[in-house]
């Protein structure tokens, strides 16, 4: 098609994520035209670095050569058959590989194509399960407050951000909520928070469903170190099954392929997404143990098939690019080459949470937040109607850079493949953002 302006006909015929229309309809859209390594090109021809990912996706840069070239491999024998009643290679050799990389006792892998619908599945798995075993009294799932686990309304039951979710109340099924982890100083106190819901309702509760190590949308908020080891061990005293979301968190994020891995925990039930294409592919994957798919073995008369799918669950090209993605890992040594990265990335964080309007910053591995406030001591945050993040995140994308706020958090998350010299470069140009902006803010 010639003359195409897809600034103008967004504004005309799309309707698009978490964003209030109105305003888009009276902005000037950034069009993204291609992207190379960490950069995207704008159509007027301008950089930008995707300091966020591509909304936490893109692990190993833009038109990463291996990922291309399996794509195109791929696209030359078979861009998509069902899996519903059939298999092919690319399914088949995936599900293998990342049972080999998974934390113990995971093995087997049920495909979907977002992070929301891993979330659904784990949470009908976990809820089947016990139907299975003859305890179908196991109606509740526990969550944690400042949760995140995507927007369909399963995922949205267990979800603890209010502005996102609390209009949606009637429709969700019951979840109990436990204060965050990141409220507490101590594993010991976030864990006994949870352990108090247990006594009282575990015969009740089919599993319990957290962010490992860090709550990313609810803010970017850490936990106390030793807190999902603790849920693990709660988990097991209290015969609830565990289901750990590492939408977010994994394939490096935070430092080691998988959260779970830094406290030596095996969730029952484990869900990927995002960066499991090296951010090319929606597609995502629910990993669960031999004690849970056994349960759901029988004759097809008792009804215990797991009666869960979607048309494009483990999409050939999607499957593709996440071995090339594995593949990248292993060849490239990603995971060895983090913790400088990580280092580095806390040294200027720590000398940006010296800013008079920087409350604080938040880190885990290569997932990190900068809180935003009017004051600091004694801090005193900005309403959540000021929209200082956007306005910083604006204000990065005129000197440069592309991120996303989660209200008056900055989000600094890059690809992992991002160099020292990039890394620097980025969180320069976002710290100057949050100088110029909060300059013009408080002469307004
Ligand atoms: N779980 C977590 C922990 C997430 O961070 C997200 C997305 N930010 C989701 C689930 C939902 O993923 P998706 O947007 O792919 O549905």
């Amino acid at each position: 098609m010639d003359n195409i302006d897809a600034a103008l006909w967004s504004k005309n015929h799309l309707w698009h994520p978490f964003t209030q229309m109105q305003d888009w309809e009276a902005s000037a859209p950034l069009v993204i035209r291609d992207g190379h390594g960490i950069m995207l090109t704008g159509a007027d021809g301008r950089e930008y670095y995707d300091a966020n990912s591509s909304l936490w996706v893109n692990i190993h840069g833009h038109r990463r050569p291996e990922i291309d070239a399996a794509l195109h491999r791929q696209l030359d024998t078979l861009a998509h058959s069902t899996m519903l009643g059939l298999v092919h290679e690319p399914a088949a050799v995936l599900a293998k590989r990342l049972v080999e990389i998974a934390p113990e006792g995971l093995e087997r892998v049920f495909y979907s194509d977002t992070g929301a619908t891993a979330v659904e599945i784990a949470l009908k798995m976990a809820f089947q399960y016990w139907q299975h075993r003859g305890q179908p009294e196991r109606t509740r799932c526990i969550a944690l407050t400042d949760g995140y686990h995507g927007d369909t309304l399963g995922a949205v039951s267990v979800g603890g951000i209010g502005l996102f979710h609390g209009i949606f109340h009637p429709l969700l099924f019951q979840a109990e909520f436990v204060e965050s982890p990141s409220r507490f100083a101590t594993a010991e106190e976030a864990s006994a928070a949870i352990e108090t819901v247990l006594e009282q309702h575990h015969n009740e509760t089919f599993a319990i469903i957290v962010e490992p190590l860090i709550q990313g949308a609810g803010g970017m908020l850490v936990h106390p170190p030793g807190t999902l080891r603790a849920i693990r061990e709660l988990c097991d005293r209290y015969d609830v099954l565990l289901i750990v979301d590492e939408v977010a968190t994994g394939f490096g994020r935070t430092g080691t392929m998988f959260a779970s891995d830094q406290e030596n925990v095996s969730p029952d039930i484990m869900t990927l997404a995002k960066g499991l294409t090296g951010g090319y592919l929606p597609l995502a994957a629910t990993l669960t143990t031999e004690r849970i798919y056994s349960a759901f073995l029988g004759d097809f008369s008792e009804l215990k098939t797991f009666f869960h799918g979607h048309s494009y669950t483990g999409n050939p090209l999607a499957c593709t690019a996440a071995i090339a993605s594995l593949d990248v890992f292993r060849d490239s040594q990603v995971i060895a080459g983090l913790p400088d990265k990580i280092e580095l990335v806390r040294d200027r964080l720590a000398a940006i949470g010296q800013n008079a309007h920087v409350g604080s910053v938040r880190q885990c591995g290569l997932m990190t937040g900068i809180e935003i406030v009017r004051h600091k001591n004694p801090c005193v945050p900005y309403e959540w109607e000021q929209n200082v993040g956007a306005r910083i995140c604006i204000r990065a994308r005129s000197l440069g850079l592309i991120t996303r706020p989660l209200g008056n958090v900055v989000v600094f998350m890059p690809p992992l493949c991002s160099t020292a010299e990039e890394l620097d470069d980025m969180l320069t140009i976002i710290e100057t953002a949050i100088n110029q902006e909060m300059l013009a803010f408080d002469n307004d």
